[in-house]
């Protein structure tokens, strides 16, 4: 429906009507396409540990009965198969709960540098083994803001872990938090992960949220990596109001930018902020 010219004459109200219902219907469809897809995604994922595990049951069953070396081989593999099995069901449970509670936004107070601290101490053992040391520059005094301290624990956590994880050939993983200086309207902290690694490449950073997503699947497997890590930040950010951009230069590194509404700012975040 597009509006008369002023003067032409046109039939009331009906033509808004139509084009509200199609929206809606469009709407609901991609929303019910989107749900069929991750049930389909998330069967197939979990297909694949599971025909692995089967297979090896059946080897130590027959072939392998009397090869105790085999066998140790064997469960070892097993029992990475069953972690996997555990990290994709952990991950599909988290978003199906942040999904529930989308529209709600949290009611705490919490102080983010603690969160980060907190996180960071967390995952030194990681980037120990990764031989990276995470360098976190961030204010002494706390920084409040409206939040839920165990997603946003998540958040940085699945953000930190990626960097060491991808970015494990650079020597540093920069954390940052910094007061959005040009946002006068919308206050808002901005937290900045950043890696030294081999980056992204511009063509994957739009869909690196979608569920399942991987650049390279070998090694997000190999890195224990489940495809969802991403989404869940995503729907945990859209709950707090805040935003995430991702910025990388291939071959140095990836930045991922995460920008939550200061305590002042109950509106949430405008759709852009930065320019
Ligand atoms: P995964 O469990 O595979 O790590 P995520 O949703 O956390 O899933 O990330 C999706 C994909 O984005 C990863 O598989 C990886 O290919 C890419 N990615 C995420 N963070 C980085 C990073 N810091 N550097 C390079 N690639 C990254």
């Amino acid at each position: 429906y597009m509006p008369g010219n002023a003067g032409q004459e046109r039939t009331p109200s009906l033509p808004d009507f139509i084009l509200v219902v199609i929206q809606d219907l469009t709407e609901n469809r991609r929303l019910e396409r989107m749900r069929t897809d991750f049930v389909a995604n998330a069967s197939h994922e979990l297909r694949t540990p599971l025909a692995s595990l089967t297979g090896f049951i059946e080897t130590l069953q027959g072939p392998a009965r009397n090869d105790p070396e085999a066998q140790d081989r064997f469960l070892t593999i097993m029992l990475d198969q069953a972690g996997r099995m555990r990290r994709l069901i952990d991950d599909i449970l988290s978003l199906s709960r942040i999904e529930l509670k989308a529209h709600v936004r949290p009611a705490n107070t919490v102080d983010l540098t603690e969160i980060i601290r907190h996180t960071a101490d967390a995952l030194s053992p990681l980037s120990a083994d990764m031989g990276v040391e995470v360098r976190l520059r961030i204010p002494d005094t706390p920084v409040r803001i409206k939040g839920d301290r165990d997603e946003l624990i998540q958040v940085i956590e699945n953000l930190i872990e990626n960097a060491l994880k991808y970015g494990h050939s650079g020597e540093y993983v920069d954390v940052t938090l910094s007061e959005l200086s040009d946002s006068q309207d919308a206050p808002a902290w901005q937290l900045a992960v950043r890696d030294y690694g081999e980056g992204i490449p511009p063509e994957h950073l739009p869909r690196l949220t979608e569920r399942f997503y991987r650049v390279d699947v070998e090694s997000s497997r190999a890195m224990k990596g489940t495809g969802l890590g991403l989404a869940i930040v995503k729907h945990i950010l859209t709950r707090h109001r805040g935003r995430m951009e991702v910025e990388s230069d291939p071959g140095k590194g990836a930045t991922f930018k995460v920008n939550l509404p200061a305590l002042e700012n109950t509106q949430g975040l405008p759709e852009k902020i930065s320019a």
